[in-house]
């Protein structure tokens, strides 16, 4: 046995996406390739959420609201077959899918990314204890492939989530608020950033990331956009 067989064995390679084996080298299998939709153009002039005519500046989460952050790049659609790819990323140890998800995000958004030229990318922190638990958090390994592409630096000590949130899931609007601006804090480490690349895996009620924005706002950061691999659809 060739040692790429001995390997292709042990670690077979398989779709991001379905699960699927694939032959060696291929990233992503047809049928998911086709079904993948990209987020598109006219969006949101704040999340970068799809907008249904070119007349629509913010969708009606954005409009009459005010935000921490400046504007968002989301990647791709949150319907079939994400969901269950970003759950086998985020909580069955499929670590390897941030390479891939990187590459996606850079297609969908990386000319975008690049125009805001950001100072530095910062992933949407998780408690240390389920960092410990998962062995990773999944937004920091997507901030490291981004930052390895575009030669951008990657800052985790910025933001802590330093208390074991209630799932949000249980709460309403305003308790998931009060829930939320608890549990991010800033982290050991302030710089004062220009601007800021807040990096998480799913854009949905946008709570989070403005959360994160609040924080690094009053670390001194004046920019914060931020770029997901999903943005819920409308
Ligand atoms: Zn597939
Ligand atoms: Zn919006």
């Amino acid at each position: 046995m060739k040692i790429n067989n001995i390997l292709e064995f042990i670690y077979p390679n398989r779709c991001p996406l379905c699960d699927c084996l694939l032959e060696h080298g291929i990233k992503v299998c047809d049928a998911c390739r086709m079904q993948i939709l990209y987020v598109r153009e006219p969006c949101c002039f704040r999340c970068g959420k799809e907008v249904f005519d070119e007349e629509t500046e913010y969708c009606k989460d954005c409009m009459d609201r005010e935000w921490n952050y400046i504007k968002g790049f989301p990647a791709i659609n949150y319907i079939d077959p994400l969901p269950h790819s970003l759950a086998r990323f985020k909580y069955k140890n499929c670590r390897q899918y941030a390479s891939f998800y990187a590459d996606e995000i850079l297609r969908s958004k990386g000319r975008q990314i690049l125009a805001v030229s950001p100072d530095v990318f910062v992933p949407v922190p998780v408690h240390r204890k389920r960092k410990r638990k998962r062995g990773y958090n999944q937004a920091e390994l997507l901030a490291r492939a981004l930052g390895k592409r575009l030669h951008i630096p990657v800052d985790t000590e910025i933001l802590c989530r330093n208390i074991n949130t209630m799932p949000q899931k249980e709460l309403g609007q305003k308790l998931r608020t009060i829930n939320l601006s608890k549990a991010f804090q800033p982290g050991k480490k302030i710089v004062e950033y220009n601007k800021v690349m807040l990096v998480d895996d799913i854009y949905t009620t946008g709570a989070t990331i403005d959360t994160c924005a609040a924080v690094l706002k009053r670390c001194g950061c004046k920019e914060i956009y931020y770029t997901s691999v999903c943005i819920g659809k409308l």
